[in-house]
């Protein structure tokens, strides 16, 4: 499989911001798998357009699983709640009344 490439390891030597992030987690890993908490890597999802962390082994499920599932739903409208809510206070912030 290619996920070697789209994960955040190599992103990690190039940019110190994310290197300072990343800290807690050991070298050739770069993310907490949400799964199971192992290390892991933090990479695009296959479906969702959303990016988080996992093992290889709970990468692979995802990888093979064709079904999105109810946690995942739940993980998108949560994202896109935060994503709204965020929007919301910025307009607030830049409209005077
Ligand atoms: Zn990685
Ligand atoms: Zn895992």
């Amino acid at each position: 499989m290619e996920n070697d490439e789209s994960c955040y390891c190599q992103e990690r030597q190039r940019n110190p911001e994310l290197a300072k992030a990343l800290k807690e987690i050991p070298e050739g890993y770069c993310g907490i798998c949400e799964v199971c908490g192992k290390w892991g890597h933090t990479r695009a999802h296959p479906r969702l357009p959303i990016t988080s962390a996992w093992c290889d082994e709970h990468w692979e499920q995802l990888a093979n699983h064709k079904i999105i599932n109810l946690a995942e739903i739940i993980h998108f409208v949560g994202l896109l709640l935060i994503l709204s809510t965020a929007a919301y206070m910025l307009w607030q912030f830049f409209t005077p009344f």
